[in-house]
């Protein structure tokens, strides 16, 4: 690639599988590294494997770079709609010489993986082929026996290329194999597709998992072939789960619209995954999309692989729900809400004021969106259960039925019913009877909302409203008299507010 070249990179994912976060964070960098540089993103799906590609992955990939906000400006374009491109290029190897028709069939190459097994020694074809007489191929493919074409690899010297991440990468190529780059049916192979739609796409960078170096190195050797200069390379070491295993779907890691689903946001994830083995040389941890465009760097994407935290992924996307304004997010976790059947579109819609006041009362514990329908649970219907340990705290006690009945006398009477009313009344009954305001607050938060946890008594009583909070207060004032209190198994793990 030459510097004046405009920046074209890409994304060339094949639809095997779901979207997982390698491959969203290698779109990103990619998507990232042409906005900087006002260029170019295209995306190439890469579906030549016919058995293993499937349509229902093409449309989760689209999804889930859509959702993250990774806007492709050109494709998608699926490498099996080009494959009559590739065979040309074939053809001039074949006529430069620098590739050669091998007529192996499976059992000749069995035979030779046999005898190098036997021998203890690594298998590489023989390049038998290689120095057949061109009388003789041509005898051979005149007779119609099959042949697979493959790259005539110089025998000395090594094929080299300077990375961007990891500096300059060489191989002997006594290493490396006479590789087969297009089978017997005539159809190109996955090494030989990348390299010719990568210059015919005039990809300038090359930016893509370090799982393909090996592959680099056979690609290289294709540019060469052809006569042809190579994109730059860089190489991003792979995401590693906490016990240094690859991340991967089969061993339950969450693919990226897993995680819109659990309720993240896309651009807690974008930030999260970003930084995953990049940093921008300061402790700045939180990106808006067009500072981590700005700062971006792919020379600084470290060596070393970095490890996927879900625990620092979820305190960020807490941050994130914290600094989303209150109204945003509420149109955010509605969907988690409807969902979980706690009330109708229709309802939220009447009440889109009220549900904006709750949605701000939980915004500061909330750190998925999908936990908001757990914690906001209350709001819409009344607890079943009380937590087991507030019960015996703050029910089991002395005087507990005769606070809530007080409180459901006071609080009825109220002529508003405000939180800062709530507070002087309670706090009223409370230095009427010589007792700690606590000792109304957590029986009645546990009777209005079924937790010893959540936000202010005054405000989440306020948003619940008058009718359900002095019914409630009843409730539970009967529940303990008879001693018939529903309590839960668990515990709740959160400290108090
Ligand atoms: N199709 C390859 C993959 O999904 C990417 C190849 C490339 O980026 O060159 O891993």
């Amino acid at each position: 690639m030459t510097s004046a070249q405009p920046v074209r990179v890409r994304i060339a994912p094949s639809p095997t599988g779901y979207l997982h976060v390698g491959t969203a964070r290698t779109a990103i960098y990619n998507y990232l590294f042409a906005r900087r540089r006002d260029g170019t993103f295209v995306l190439r799906i890469e579906d030549t494997d016919r058995d293993r590609s499937q349509s229902e992955f093409v449309q989760v990939i689209l999804d889930g770079l859509r959702w993250l906000g990774i806007e492709w400006d050109e494709g998608p374009i699926h490498q099996a709609d080009r494959f009559e491109l590739y065979g040309p290029h074939i053809q001039t190897l074949l006529e430069k010489g620098r590739a050669y028709r091998c007529y192996c069939t499976p059992a000749d190459l069995d035979a030779e993986r046999l005898a190098a097994r036997a021998a203890k020694a690594d298998w590489q074809y023989s390049r038998r082929c290689r120095h057949l007489s061109r009388a003789e191929s041509a005898h051979r493919e005149a007779d119609g026996q099959p042949f697979s074409v493959r790259l005539a690899v110089p025998e000395t010297g090594e094929t080299c290329f300077r990375d961007l991440v990891a500096g300059t990468l060489r191989r002997h190529n006594s290493d490396i194999e006479d590789f087969v780059i297009a089978r017997s049916d005539g159809r190109a192979l996955y090494n030989f597709a990348v390299v010719v739609d990568d210059h015919l796409m005039q990809i300038s960078h090359v930016i893509r998992g370090n799982d393909h170096i090996t592959n680099t190195y056979k690609q290289v050797l294709i540019y060469a072939a052809l006569g042809w200069d190579s994109p730059a390379f860089a190489h991003v070491p792979l995401i590693l789960r906490p016990d240094k295993s690859k991340v991967s779907k089969r061993k339950g890691d969450a693919s990226v619209t897993d995680y819109r689903d659990r309720g993240y946001l896309p651009e807690a994830l974008l930030n999260y995954l970003c930084l995953l083995g990049w940093s921008p040389g300061d402790d700045r941890e939180i990106f808006t999309r067009d500072e981590l465009i700005e700062a971006f760097d792919v020379r600084r994407v470290a060596g070393a692989n970095p490890i996927f935290d879900p625990a620092k992924l979820e305190w960020m996307n807490g941050d994130y729900i914290r600094r989303l304004p209150t109204g945003e997010l509420a149109r955010r976790v509605e969907p988690f809400v409807l969902s979980a059947n706690l009330t109708t579109a229709a309802d939220l819609e009447t009440r889109r004021d009220w549900f904006c006041g709750v949605v701000g009362l939980l915004q500061e514990r909330c750190k998925t969106l999908a936990e908001f329908p757990v914690l906001a649970r209350y709001f819409f219907v009344a607890p079943d259960t009380y937590d087991s340990r507030g019960v015996t705290k703050h029910f089991r006690r002395p005087g507990a039925v005769e606070r809530l009945r007080e409180l459901a006398g006071a609080w009825d009477a109220l002529t508003d019913f405000r939180a800062d009313l709530l507070e002087e009344t309670t706090q009223g009954l409370a230095e009427a009877a010589g007792a700690k305001t606590a000792a109304y607050i957590h029986p009645a938060r546990l009777a209005l909302t079924g937790t010893t946890t959540g936000p202010g008594l005054y405000e989440l009583a306020a948003a619940l409203d008058r009718a359900p909070c002095v019914a409630r207060l009843r409730r539970a004032a009967e529940a303990i008299e008879a001693d018939r209190i529903p309590a839960t198994l668990e515990t709740s793990k959160e400290k108090k507010p």
